[in-house]
């Protein structure tokens, strides 16, 4: 009998450790297992013989890292290394043998042709798949045809055209922007089309194994999938496994009168024309935020009705900060406002909305709908093949991407699992890499959120109040911007950076950042949560002096010191 002990890296709960510990209890030669989370360690008694490279593939597996330690605590094999494994870890994995069905090659049929389609299909294809992709729309899904990326073209053309008037510096005449709609919007979408090519239509060109059916993919009553469609009749497709991938959409509110109006969502905001003199957004979502803010700089007056607080999901300090930002720019922001009925181009409004909320009756010339996004998954017959969801339609998934239904998969913003498009291609290869018989787990424990407002917001790991009430002892600093160099040299300092950190351990937990460009300080935090970095690992790390980031190192390091007294690089 040997006895192994392992290292592991990633764990952020008592439920990670339970969930390697069954993994690799379950592994043959494998007589017992126990894994601490507290101590971030697996001790592992075995038969003779089991490769402890095989152990740490199967820590791997779960999403975490691994190395095997001597009996002095000292690593003799790290996880990370070029041995075959198919994990989730991100170091390139060899091929797996193709699958093969008693047709041959296997056959993956995917339902989208978005971010976690694609990742899926070129994946499955590499290991030897034959794939069929099934859209009913337009190639490419969301991100690159009506979400990330126009929507972040615009908001960085709203964000030159609002430094023209209002950037910090003296010696720089300041000017009203002059806009030009219609050649922002080519622009905008000639780099969407060059997109969609590069990333989607050209990687149908050059895959022989990846075919596209057009129709809307549905289950029928004997669980065959089916494809209905152009011309209206259902066509039976074969597949061996089968991903879901169909998005979500614009959820609607039943507001009284609001669907018998002409209200815009995110996608016909983004393609308009012209500029509404006065948009009204309905929500204090992401995308309500995102787009108020660009069309507000690009000229629009706005105004922004939100049920509760901005951005409500997270810490309560990001919502006020950027209602602040928002309306120093001169938005107007109803927070804690029902929107009570909506009325568009009665006689006496001529061709407005008007938009009451029980105080107050609103008059625009647009009404931008931004009250999150639903699943897509009604009307497709998930019922006849027990794919179970949620009650708002989402697909329950499992951590491999696993539906409730044996060869079904899902992934993407049509799944329980945040709605962001990296998450979605993580989830496809990794579904992809399920289906061909590897061991993929997706590890959601550090996600890193960015909203692409100025300043933004970029958060990570666990608020306060979440870690609380996980049972969490914390302890939190906040850092306004005034204490960050490269703030003070931008001569801008709206925003702060607040960490949350497990007050025993001092391990990081989480972190919220108010902060222009914080999307780029977010991911340093985002490692730092999930390889179990602690505050002061944060604070003795070197920063480069004068970039945003360096507000992390100091934000560490006034859990023990007064920033004031901070030298200033702050070594
Ligand atoms: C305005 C906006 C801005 C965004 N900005 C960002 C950002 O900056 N960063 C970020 O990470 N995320 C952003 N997102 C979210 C991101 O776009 C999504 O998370 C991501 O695109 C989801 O990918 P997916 O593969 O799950 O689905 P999608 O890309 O939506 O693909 C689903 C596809 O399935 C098709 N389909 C649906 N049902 C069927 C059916 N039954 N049969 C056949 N085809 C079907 C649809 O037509 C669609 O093409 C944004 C979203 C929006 C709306």
């Amino acid at each position: 009998m040997n006895v192994q002990t392992l290292r592991i890296t990633g764990m952020t709960c008592d439920h990670c450790a339970k969930s390697i510990e069954e993994a690799l209890a379950g592994m043959a030669g494998v007589v017992e297992a126990q894994v601490s989370y507290d101590e971030g360690s697996a001790r592992i008694k075995t038969e003779a013989g089991v490769d402890s490279a095989k152990l740490i593939d199967t820590v791997q597996g779960k999403g975490f890292d691994a190395e095997v330690l001597d009996r002095k605590g000292s690593t003799v094999a790290k996880g990370v290394s070029d041995r075959p494994h198919i994990s989730v870890v991100d170091t390139p994995t060899p091929s797996l043998k193709p699958r093969r069905s008693s047709r041959g090659a296997l056959e993956v049929a995917i339902i989208g042709s978005g971010g976690a389609a694609f990742a899926c299909a070129i994946r499955a294809a590499e290991e030897g798949a034959k794939v069929t992709l099934i859209e009913r729309g337009t190639l490419g899904g969301t991100c690159v045809n009506v979400g990330c990326v126009p929507s972040k073209i615009m908001i960085r053309a709203a964000h030159l055209a609002h430094l023209q008037s209002a950037h910090p510096f003296d010696g720089i005449k300041k000017q009203a922007a002059v806009i030009d709609r219609s050649a922002l919007l080519r622009q905008q979408q000639g780099r969407v089309e060059e997109l969609r090519h590069a990333k989607y239509e050209s990687i149908l060109e050059s895959n022989p194994e990846i075919t596209l059916v057009r129709g809307f993919a549905h289950f029928g009553k004997a669980g065959d999938l089916m494809v209905k469609q152009p011309d209206g009749k259902d066509k039976r497709l074969h597949a061996d496994q089968v991903l879901i991938a169909t998005g979500a959409w614009p959820s609607i509110p039943k507001t009284p009168g609001l669907r018998d109006t002409p209200y815009w969502t995110s996608t016909k905001a983004l393609v308009a024309e012209q500029l509404p003199e006065h948009l009204i957004v309905y929500g204090g979502s992401v995308v309500a935020v995102e787009l108020g803010q660009a069309f507000l700089r690009l000229g629009s007056k706005v105004t922004l009705i939100a049920r509760s607080t901005l951005l409500s999901k997270t810490d309560p300090a990001i919502g006020e900060g950027l209602k602040a930002a928002l309306a120093a720019e001169g938005m107007r922001i109803l927070t804690h406002t029902a929107v009570k009925q909506v009325s568009f181009g009665r006689k006496w409004f001529r061709k407005r909305f008007r938009v009451d909320t029980g105080g107050e009756a609103l008059l625009g010339d647009r009404l931008l709908v931004a009250t999150g996004r639903i699943p897509i998954t009604p009307q497709m017959g998930l019922e006849w093949v027990g794919v179970r969801t949620d009650q708002r339609g989402a697909i329950v998934v499992d951590d491999h991407m696993r539906t409730s239904a044996e060869h079904i998969y899902a992934a993407g913003d049509c799944t329980t699992q945040p709605q962001f498009v990296y998450v979605a291609a993580a989830a496809g290869t990794r579904a992809a890499i399920n289906m061909m018989g590897g061991e993929a787990a997706l590890d959601l424990s550090a996600v890193p959120e960015v909203v692409f407002t100025d300043p933004q917001v970029a958060t990570v790991g666990l608020t306060v109040a979440q870690a609380n009430e996980l049972g969490f002892k914390v302890e939190s600093r906040t850092l306004s911007l005034d204490n960050v160099p490269r703030a003070l040299a931008n001569f801008d300092t709206r925003g702060f950076i607040k960490l949350v950190s497990e007050r025993e351990s001092g391990r990081l937990l989480g972190a919220q950042v108010l902060a222009g460009e914080g999307g780029e300080i977010i991911q340093t935090a985002a490692l730092a949560v999930r390889h179990r970095l602690t505050i002061k690992d944060l604070a003795d790390q070197l920063f480069p002096y004068l970039t945003m980031v360096e507000g992390l190192k100091l934000c560490a390091q006034t859990f023990t010191k007064d920033v004031k007294q901070l030298s200033c690089c702050a070594g």
